[in-house]
């Protein structure tokens, strides 16, 4: 038996033991074609197989309606920051945004690089502590559209629930979210994320899109950067990232087994609460970074009473076993970020290697 660490990295991130098991015995012989994924042409029948079948997961898993477009990309999340307005920002219209920390920062000076931009609501002043209020977020008349970051990843905070923004389309970011909770996709235009936190290994973006917005709506869109290329081509419009795409199958085969994203979300409420419960429980040995309404699911961010102490907590997380509890550079603190194939059994571990710790150091 492999010795597994206690794996809570922001992404790259852990994946589930039995889909690595399942890919490594599919490796080096991809049921029975004498090679392995990677070395198979992107137009063979395996590989169309293999690629529809990561496609239809996302859309029984999402219940992904009609009229929408499921498409497997490259570049990241950081290429969809400028793919989205390339697409969508016509002249004389205004992208509107949701300014709720890091990476809708990131989202935001690419849509000021295309077009016109505008923040609608933000919690800056809030240190990006909590997610904005957006139950009452005023859209401009000309808004091609609403963009929203899900989770910031970073700061760990996560919206709830989502804005109904009418006939403007909404497209969110949920880079780390994905697929980590039941969405209902018809209220929104497109939503995209990367695979590397809850879908798989990096390499790969999925991007799913309402048809209608499909074609660009400026002119001089090149061939790669417009959807309708990857959407008419089912994303084999050139070579994709074939082992990705494989990867994101296998994944997303075992959250249909796990019981699919409703049972995904009990057991990341699980996972979270064991680990909110220790910071709550501490009698502020432990501070949460977020405010509680906001607090995410993903990416559960915390801070000792001094930096020295928090140095020695991660020092001794690590000879214990655990990876990735160190914050973002930008923000200092911790960060244990417990996507969906990070075990309950981590988490739990966790939750009692803080509890020591605070015997020791309280
Ligand atoms: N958005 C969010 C919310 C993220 O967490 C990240 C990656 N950490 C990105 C965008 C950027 O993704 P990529 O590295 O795939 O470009």
């Amino acid at each position: 038996m492999t010795k597994r660490a206690y794996n809570f990295n922001a992404g790259p991130a852990a994946l589930p033991l039995e889909v690595l098991r399942q890919a490594q015995e599919q490796f080096v012989d991809y049921n029975g074609a004498g090679m392995s994924i990677m070395e198979m042409s992107h137009r063979s029948k395996a590989f169309e197989g293999v690629n529809d079948n990561t496609e239809r997961l996302v859309r029984e898993l999402f219940g992904v309606p009609d009229g929408y477009s499921v498409m497997l990309l490259q570049g990241g999340a950081s290429t969809q920051f400028a793919m989205v307005p390339m697409n969508l920002l016509a002249d004389g219209k205004t992208a509107a945004y949701v300014n709720s920390g890091s990476w809708a920062k990131k989202a935001i000076k690419e849509a000021k690089l295309i077009g016109e931009t505008r923040v609608v609501a933000t919690s800056e002043d809030a240190r990006f502590t909590r997610m904005p209020d957006l139950a009452s977020v005023e859209l401009p008349d000309n808004a091609a559209y609403l963009h929203l970051t899900s989770n910031e990843t970073i700061e760990g905070t996560q919206l709830a629930s989502f804005p109904s923004t009418g006939a403007v389309p909404l497209i969110a970011d949920m880079s780390s979210d994905i697929m980590s909770r039941p969405l209902d996709i018809a209220s929104f235009g497109m939503i995209y994320a990367g695979a590397q936190k809850n879908l798989g290994p990096s390499g790969v973006t999925l991007v799913i899109a309402r048809d209608d917005l499909l074609e660009p709506s400026r002119p001089g869109v090149p061939t790669m950067l417009r959807y309708d290329t990857h959407a008419k081509s089912k994303s084999l419009y050139n070579t994709p990232p074939s082992f990705a795409v494989y990867m994101v199958g296998l994944v997303l085969e075992w959250i249909r087994g796990k019981g699919g994203l409703a049972e995904i979300d009990r057991l990341n409420r699980e996972k979270t609460g064991l680990i909110y419960r220790a910071i709550d429980g501490s009698g502020g040995f432990y501070r949460g970074v977020a405010e509680s309404g906001s607090r995410s699911l993903m990416n559960v961010t915390f801070r000792l009473t001094s930096e020295e102490l928090e140095k020695k907590f991660i020092q001794e997380s690590e000879r214990a076993g655990f990876v990735g509890l160190k914050g973002h550079r930008d923000v200092g603190g911790l960060r244990a970020s417990t996507y969906n194939a990070v075990p309950l059994e981590s988490c739990r571990a966790l939750a009692e290697f803080m509890a020591e710790f605070q015997r020791k150091n309280g």
